[in-house]
This record gives structure tokens, C-alpha cells and sequence, in this order.
């Protein structure tokens, strides 16, 4: 991508009442535009970034889960909310139709996926079944003030377990823990993100957490620095030890940002539907389910909450939005930086802009594309450019011949 041809410019103004540091590197980056209070849209470079975490995502899905992807709508009946009792939850937003008719907007799919799962569940041999989506939801929340880790308009991960039993259930449980730690540990925040013990509503005992640990965080949780597993503080009254050690000296409090949970609906849900299936026996049963969330847009708040510095955001290579920005500097340059850039494959944001070096290396740091490769004629004359890691200090001379197997 040229810099000339992109959509947004960088600014150096600190958006006016964004207090949120992901936020506020992402709008002066120009990844992302604050439309109101807890919503924001999504531009070339953030939605660039979005998608390659929706890969990730993705891919532990489809191949670690075998679960098969659907879209399910936004609009929703509000009749389905009063069968589950949660139509008079406080982050519901309502809305209807010209008739009259009451509707809500989306804050979870259980409401829709339920009797939906009813036209296609019906033997033992149809079970187990696992759906997911990537879709956005409304919540009409109190509080947003940590940028796109809480926003009123948000893209959510979710999938919906169907199960003959509570033991498939609690099998493919412990499979979705494997792959929750596989997409967090390849979106780059694995060494920060531990799996917590939180409350499981009136059927189970514990749901599960991702807890990715900052300062920015908003919920509180125990973690135990020998087991790298935590409770959070709103069930800590039940559960003072460590679930793993049992031991309570080694629990030490932390801030975090839940960035994914995982949750055993059991019958909850099918009960409210009456989504049943006939055993073996011709008896007929209750559907076990699960389900399972990741916020996208807030796992990206949370990477960079983690990961950036003074200068800006330090991208982890699977998720930046490009891995190389290349910065000429001379004429010379630019004409071999031209040239790089029509014959390499990789994904490079090139810097073809006429500004200064300084506003150049300004926007690169701001950026956080994981390679920055300079060129100029001093580094033309030894056949090389300049390559600086946007996570480390040092620059390396490296022969342009060997750029493309070293990034
Ligand atoms: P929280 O406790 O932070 O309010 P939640 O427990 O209500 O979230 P779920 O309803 O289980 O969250 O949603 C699944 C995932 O969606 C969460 O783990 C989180 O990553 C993400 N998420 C929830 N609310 C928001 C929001 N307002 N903005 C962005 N992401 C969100
Ligand atoms: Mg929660």
C-alpha cells in the first residue's frame, strides 16, 4: 500500500474526552474513527488488523473445534427474550416495527441460535453440532470509557455447543480451552492471558475467563504465580485458594481485561425452547449446550494495551496490519524503494509521501508495523538497507538481495 493512496492521515492531536490509550494510539493512527461514545468505525489499517485476528479466530474454529461458521441476524424478537427472562436485562437496546411489533437488538445469539438449532436437531444422531459466528452486537452499556474494549457496538465471536449429554459437553469444554489458548497466544498477548475461575450461574460451578493483565483493565482477578491461574475477585468469597494448588499465599491481585469467556449453558436455554432430541431409546431428552465468546475489537484494545510504548503501538506480527514499512530517504532511494516495492511479496506499507524523515519515522514508531527498512545512499552504497524491529532498539544493515528471507 502506498502512504500517498491511503484513506487516513495520522494526527497528533489526542482525541478530546478519549481517555483509553488503545483508543487514543488507534485514532491518531487513523485505524479507527470515534463516531460516539462507545462506537467507532473501523478504517484500511484497523480493519486490516481486524481481519487477521478474525483468521486466527477462524482457523482454531474450523480446525481445532470443527465448528461451521453461520451469520445470524442483529434484529431480533423480543417474545424469544421473554422466554428466557432476559428481556429485562439493563444493556438490552429495544427498538420495533412499523406494526408494533417489539424487537431487540443483539447482545448474544442464544435467543436466535436456540429455536434456530430446533429445525435441525432432532435424533442423538444429530448430535453433537457446533456453530459460530463473527457478528456485532449492542449492548447499551453503562460505562465506555476504555475505547474499543467496551463498546455499545462491538464484534463478537460466538459459538453455540450442542451436545447428547453433560459429559460431551464438558469433553469439547476442554477442547475449547486449547483453542482459546491457541488464539490468544498467536494474537501475541498468550504470556499476559491466563484462564480464570469465574462464577457459573445457577447451573455450574465456575465458567472460564481469558484474562488478559494490564492497568487498563476493569474486572480484579487472583492469580496464582505458581499454577498461572486465576479467580476473579466476584467469586473469590467461595474460592480462596488456588482451584489448581490450593494454596492461598501465592494468589496475587491483578488488573485484567476479560477479552474471552467460556460458559456451560447446560440445559438453561434448550429448556426455555424446548430443543430436545430422541435417545437411542426413543426417549426424549434435553440438548446440552455451551457457549463460547471472544470480543475481536476488544482482544485488539488489549493487545495494544499491552503491547506499545511512548512513540506508539507495537503490532505482533500475525495481527499487524502490514509486516514491512518502507521508508526511502534521497532520490536514489526512491527509485530502488519503487523497485522493492512492485517485486516483493510481502505485505508493505510504502512511505512514498514528500514529508520529512522525522515525520516519517514519527508515524512508522506510531504505527507499529513490525518491520521498519529504511533506505537511503548511504545504505544504497553497500547494496543494503536499514531494518529496525518496531520492538527493539538496534538497526541492521541488511543486503537488499537477503531482505526478502530475512522479514
Ligand atoms: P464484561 O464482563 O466485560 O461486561 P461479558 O461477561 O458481558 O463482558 P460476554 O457477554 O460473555 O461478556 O461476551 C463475550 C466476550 O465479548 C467477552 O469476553 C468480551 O471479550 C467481549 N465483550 C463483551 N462486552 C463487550 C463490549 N461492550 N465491548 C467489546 N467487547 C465486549
Ligand atoms: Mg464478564
Amino acid at each position: 500500500m502506498r502512504q500517498t493512496k491511503l484513506f487516513t492521515k495520522t494526527t497528533k492531536d489526542t482525541p478530546k474526552g478519549e481517555e483509553a490509550k488503545n483508543a487514543q494510539l488507534l485514532i491518531r493512527a487513523g485505524f479507527i474513527n470515534k463516531e460516539m461514545a462507545g462506537v467507532y468505525s473501523f478504517l484500511p489499517l484497523g480493519l486490516r488488523v481486524i481481519r487477521k485476528i478474525e483468521a486466527i479466530i477462524r482457523d482454531e474454529m474450523d480446525n481445532t473445534l470443527n465448528a461451521s461458521e453461520i451469520f445470524m441476524p442483529a434484529l431480533h424478537p423480543l417474545e424469544n427474550y421473554e422466554k428466557t427472562g432476559r428481556d429485562n436485562i439493563d444493556v438490552l437496546f429495544r427498538t420495533e416495527l412499523a406494526t408494533g411489533r417489539s424487537l431487540v437488538l443483539g447482545q448474544s445469539h442464544e435467543e436466535v441460535v436456540v429455536p434456530l438449532a430446533k429445525n435441525h436437531i432432532f435424533s442423538y444422531r444429530d448430535l453433537p453440532v457446533y456453530v459460530y459466528q463473527i457478528q456485532n452486537k449492542f449492548r447499551n452499556e453503562l460505562r465506555a470509557k476504555s475505547g474499543i474494549l467496551r463498546g455499545r457496538e462491538f464484534s463478537m465471536k460466538d459459538l453455540y455447543s450442542f451436545h447428547v449429554d453433560e459429559e460431551d459437553l464438558n469433553r469439547y469444554y476442554e477442547q475449547s480451552k486449547k483453542a482459546y489458548k491457541n488464539i490468544f497466544e498467536r494474537a501475541g498477548i498468550g504470556d499476559s492471558t491466563y484462564m480464570t475461575f469465574a462464577d457459573g450461574g445457577t447451573f455450574s460451578k465456575y465458567s472460564h475467563e481469558f484474562q488478559t493483565v494490564t492497568e487498563a483493565g476493569e474486572d480484579i482477578i487472583h492469580l496464582c504465580s505458581d499454577c498461572e491461574v486465576a479467580i476473579n475477585e466476584e467469586i473469590i468469597d467461595e474460592q480462596e485458594k488456588c482451584p489448581e494448588c490450593g494454596e492461598k499465599s501465592k494468589l496475587v491481585e491483578k488488573k485484567a481485561i476479560e477479552v474471552g469467556n467460556i460458559f456451560k449453558l447446560k440445559t438453561k436455554f434448550s429448556d426455555a425452547f424446548n430443543l430436545t432430541y430422541t435417545d437411542e431409546d426413543g426417549k426424549e431428552k434435553p440438548v446440552y449446550m455451551g457457549c463460547y465468546g471472544i470480543g475481536v475489537g476488544r482482544l485488539m484494545g488489549a493487545v495494544l494495551e499491552v503491547n506499545s510504548d511512548k512513540n506508539g503501538m507495537i503490532w505482533p506480527e500475525e495481527i499487524a496490519p502490514y509486516q514491512v514499512h518502507l521508508i526511502p530517504i534521497g532520490d536514489k532511494a526512491r527509485e530502488k524503494a519503487e523497485e522493492i516495492y512492485e517485486n516483493f511479496d510481502q505485505e508493505i506499507l510504502y512511505d512514498d509521501r514528500d514529508t520529512s524523515v522525522g515525520d516519517k519515522f514519527a508515524d512508522a514508531d506510531l504505527m507499529g508495523i513490525p518491520y521498519r527498512v529504511v533506505i537511503s545512499d548511504k545504505t544504497l552504497k553497500k547494496d543494503s538497507v536499514e531494518i529496525k524491529k518496531r520492538s527493539e532498539e538496534e538497526e541492521k544493515l541488511v543486503k537488499i538481495d537477503n531482505l526478502q528471507s530475512y522479514v
